[in-house]
């Protein structure tokens, strides 16, 4: 390996390549571009782009792509050569600034929702200076947003970007609350860990549930799962290693800075963390970091699953989303070392746990997907009621705001707000909680819910709004206090004393929870299709447009895409399922029913006095599971085709969750029984224990 240094961003047009490549004043106008989202001037947006094609062609580049993460959640490229006729036969290599700044794709084939019709194709993908173009693949890739002739979002960049932007204003006015007139913007940060499995891709290519929905739909428990608890952590093996410093090495060149690996929970299941940065940026790398797993699993004959749950029986995977708020220079989610800064990162906390308590259902909406079904409330992942863990000191300080510990006549005093015990805290004043779905780890907040294979967009862009709306209410209130400091007190108290059921420190697993929490009254919403109902309710929508990251349209095209996607998702589960069962399934076990039964009769042809017990017992059990699978395959058949003809987008959703992915499940049930009793040379594709250990 050539020189870390070497490496580390080789293929960025980075803030470094741009200082050294552009003229000062080009340079000057593009920072302030980046910093302080100046609009460029068309004669810069010139220079820059000559710059960065010449770097580009110097690092072997024949075409740009606009690269921009429509509502799909993956990301998408349209490949544009630099060449330009030349008027001789000859070409010349060219990029200006308008192709840099805007381009237009049509936009009528992605997930759109109304928002466009199909005769009505104009889109346009616009610079986000604010991430740094890479190479990719021969391809100098320039991170966009993607928007409709009508300027509405047709990404996951655009609103969030605005929902850092609204965070951000809000902030500072908490900020500027507590004497700081010199901080101009406040971002949100994230450090995304993603969990991913790998398996052999020999394997893989011998089962259609994989190559099409990217997970089992079928498969018995092999005798040994992750009970031992020994793959957690665990002496990495030298194929998946190989795998590993590859990654590293590809990310690294483009600037992500790939920190941590190891074996996660179940066998075959790691994970990658990389060191935190601004959301958005931390956004598009979590995109480049999936897709490049997924490249470079190939490279080695592995396959890289990064569905949630690939395989029932163990852990599935997610994305830790790990938040917080900074200044250029300071944390804000972490304890301070005075007062002063105590009561501010106080704000900040209550703020937070403020929002999460009144946004649970949309939080929890921004993690719903059909692979995420599979894990939330399936004791592995965060149960699906949102809770706060706070660690027992915090969780101390917020009660003695709770118990009106701090009237305002003692906030007058050194100590403001009653917190002196805080600047003696030890850095690390949390334990872990691994069930807590929102968790404050010391200096951030850890949510768990995300699913492994979600762009963080979502979760984030929800994040940073709610926060955003919690201390919009915070400064609205404060601004006009006479007496700061008493009305902090006083706001601090009361939005403890209605938000404080959402903290929860318990055993988040734990059935007494569920109990508990709705005590509480704490929403449990189990299911994709039941959390997405949220997106059109009046509150979410006024939130939303309040913050302008959304505005109605948006919200209500977004509901629409992610229930049609939902439910695309589960009729293609279905049809693989119905596919698998009928055309390989059924047919190996009639094989293997077929052998038995003949060695029966050959049996009693030549050895009539020998016993057939054991033959006919296993073809009487084959044969009653056989029919069973048939009867619950035709069930399955009909309610899909029930499941479709439903007009209503949402009842679409419910009829595939409610009745086609059960009927899936009844399937499923009795050909993972006969997949214990067929002989291993009769079943039709590799079983959990080839694909789990096979590696
Ligand atoms: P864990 O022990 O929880 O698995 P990891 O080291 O795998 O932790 O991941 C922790 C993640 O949290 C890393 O991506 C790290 O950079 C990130 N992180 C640390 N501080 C912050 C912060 N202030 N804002 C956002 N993310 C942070
Ligand atoms: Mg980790």
């Amino acid at each position: 390996m050539s020189k870390m240094s070497e490496i580390f961003g080789s293929n960025v047009f980075s803030i470094t390549v741009m200082k050294e490549r552009l003229p000062k004043d080009t340079f000057k106008a593009l920072k302030k571009t980046i910093e302080l989202g100046e609009a460029l001037a068309p004669e810069v947006a010139d220079v820059v782009a000559s710059a960065m094609k010449d770097w580009a062609v110097e690092k072997g580049a024949t075409h740009y792509t606009h690269w921009f993460q429509p509502m799909t959640g993956k990301t998408a490229e349209k490949h544009d050569s630099f060449i330009e006729p030349a008027g001789d036969g000859k070409v010349i290599m060219e990029f200006s600034g308008k192709q840099l700044i805007q381009c237009e794709p049509d936009a009528s084939s992605f997930p759109n929702c109304g928002l466009r019709a199909t005769f009505e194709a104009r889109g346009y993908t616009a610079w986000d200076a604010t991430s740094p173009a890479f190479m990719k693949d021969d391809t100098l890739c320039i991170p966009t947003a993607f928007c409709a002739y009508t300027g509405e979002a047709l990404d996951k960049k655009t609103p969030l970007l605005r929902s850092m932007q609204a965070l951000s204003k809000q902030a500072v006015r908490i900020l500027r609350l507590f004497g700081d007139t010199t901080t101009h913007s406040v971002t949100s940060t994230v450090g995304p860990e993603q969990e991913y499995f790998l398996i052999d891709k020999k394997l893989y290519q011998e089962r259609k549930d994989l190559i099409f929905t990217g997970r089992t739909l079928f498969g018995a428990m092999p005798p040994k799962g992750q009970e031992l608890d020994d793959h957690y952590f665990g002496s990495i093996k030298e194929r998946i290693s190989a795998f590993m410093k590859d990654i590293d090495v590809e990310l690294w060149k483009l600037g992500i800075t790939s920190k941590t690996k190891h074996n996660e929970v179940a066998p075959a299941q790691h994970e990658m963390a990389p060191v935190f940065t601004t959301t958005n940026i931390a956004t598009d790398h979590n995109q480049l970091v999936m897709d490049t797993m997924v490249k470079i699993a190939n490279r080695h004959d592995l396959v890289c699953l990064l569905h949630e749950k690939p395989f029932a029986g163990v852990n599935g995977s997610g994305k830790h989303n790990n938040w917080s708020i900074a200044t250029e220079s300071a944390n804000l989610f972490a304890p301070g070392s005075t007062p002063h800064e105590n009561a501010q990162f106080l704000t900040f906390l209550v703020a937070t746990i403020a929002a999460v308590d009144k946004y649970a259902p949309l939080l929890r909406m921004s993690a719903a997907n059909a692979g995420n079904d599979h894990r939330l409330g399936a004791n592995e992942a965060p149960p699906a009621i949102i809770s706060i863990f706070l660690g027992e000191q915090l969780n101390d300080i917020i009660e003695q705001i709770k118990d009106g510990s701090l009237t305002s006549s003692k906030e007058a005093a050194t100590m403001d707000l009653g917190v002196t015990t805080l600047p003696d805290l030890p850095k690390d004043v949390t334990d872990r909680n691994r069930t807590s779905p929102f968790a404050f780890t010391g200096n951030r907040f850890e949510f768990r819910m995300v699913g492994s294979a979600q762009s963080i967009s979502g979760p984030n862009i929800v994040l940073n709004t709610i926060l955003a709306d919690a201390l919009c209410e915070i400064a609205d209130e404060l601004e006009n206090a006479t007496d700061f400091r008493s009305a902090l007190s006083t706001k601090l108290e009361q939005l403890v004393k209605k938000h404080y059921k959402v903290i929860f420190n318990g055993d988040g697993y734990n059935e007494d929870w569920v109990v508990e929490a709705e005590k509480r009254g704490l929403p449990n919403i189990k299911t994709t299709v039941e959390a997405l109902a949220v997106f059109s309710d009046d509150d979410v929508i006024a939130l939303f447009g309040k913050h302008g990251v959304f505005t109605k349209e948006e919200c209500l095209a977004r509901q629409e895409i992610m229930y049609e996607e939902y439910a695309k998702t589960i009729n293609i589960e279905a049809l693989v399922s119905v596919d698998m069962a009928q055309k390989e399934i059924l047919p190996a076990v009639m094989d293997y029913i077929a052998s038995v039964a003949d060695s029966m009769n050959a049996i009693n042809a030549a050895v009539p006095s020998a016993p057939v017990g054991t033959q006919e017992k296993i073809v009487i059990k084959l044969s009653e599971l056989l029919e069973l699978a048939q009867v619950n395959l035709d069930k399955l058949r009909i309610e899909i085709d029930a499941a479709i003809a439903k007009e209503e987008i949402s009842e679409l959703a419910h009829d595939f969750i409610f009745k086609v992915f059960e009927a899936m499940k009844a399937l499923r049930t009795p050909c993972d029984e006969l997949e214990t009793l067929v002989a291993v040379a009769y079943w039709p594709f590799p079983t959990y224990g080839d694909l789990l250990f096979r590696v």
